[in-house]
């Protein structure tokens, strides 16, 4: 049982639709050049809504929800932030993904009332489908901390993505490993990570060592934030980022 106190980023804890309308949204916010923006909170248990409702009400602090009745507890919602430096809730940034999320038929908080404005929180209805010409393009990263990037992996190259890059596409290439078996773990970090696609993730041996490459990312820039990812998680310490 989680604790009333602890907040839930995990994606997938949400509706299959819920989670499809957030990476879609995460997708064209990245495409839209907004990719510092990561999750805060996902599903939300009754216990801990009961709990959130009585901040500033029978417990001291300031109000932080409206409602007893979120669509969080519905699994149908979540909230963002934006990653420094800019503000947590700036509220350029939030406006924007509340426009890309109008496109999608997702709803946002900021376009609510004053009386339970929420610039923060986006949910889908219950019957909430993708609008024709809206897919996932790839594999998108949706971050729950701010450290990471938002991120769209495309499957492979000549899969372009519009409106994103320099029509270029960009792989990681690792530096080498001493053994095959570390190269192979290496890999599969990547896979468990979702920092690649492991099913791209291609082996090479290069005079007695090892190395890998990955599958390609939509730009220059994806493709550092990945190598800083995989640095920060200790499966490499020197990548480069090469074209495709
Ligand atoms: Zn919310």
């Amino acid at each position: 049982m989680v604790s009333v106190t602890e907040t839930c980023r995990d994606l997938s804890e949400l509706t299959t639709a819920a989670q499809l309308a957030c990476r879609l949204l995460f997708q064209e916010c990245v495409k839209a050049g907004i990719d510092d923006i990561f999750i805060t909170e996902t599903y939300r248990s009754q216990a801990r809504q009961n709990y959130l409702y009585e901040q500033g009400r029978t417990r001291p602090g300031s109000k932080v929800t409206w409602t007893l009745t979120s669509n969080h507890t519905s699994r149908r919602a979540w909230d963002i932030a934006v990653a420094p430096p800019k503000d947590l809730y700036n509220i350029s940034t939030l406006s924007r993904v509340g426009a890309i999320a109008k496109k999608l038929g997702i709803t946002w908080g900021g376009y609510w009332p004053i009386s339970s404005y929420d610039a923060p929180h986006f949910e889908i209805p219950t019957n909430w489908k993708a609008p024709t010409g809206y897919e996932l393009e790839g594999t998108v990263i949706v971050p729950s901390n701010s450290k990471i990037k938002v991120q769209l992996i495309v499957k492979d190259k000549g899969q372009a993505v519009e409106g994103v890059n320099d029509g270029k596409l960009y792989r990681v290439q690792s530096g080498t490993y001493t053994t095959q078996t570390q190269v192979n773990a290496a890999k599969q970090a990547l896979g468990k990570y979702k920092i690649a696609n492991a099913d791209y993730v291609r082996i090479v041996q290069d005079g007695g060592k090892w190395r890998f490459i990955t599958g390609t990312y939509a730009t220059h820039v994806v493709a550092n934030n990945a190598i800083t990812e995989m640095k920060r998680l200790g499966v490499l310490s020197y990548a480069e980022a090469i074209q495709a």
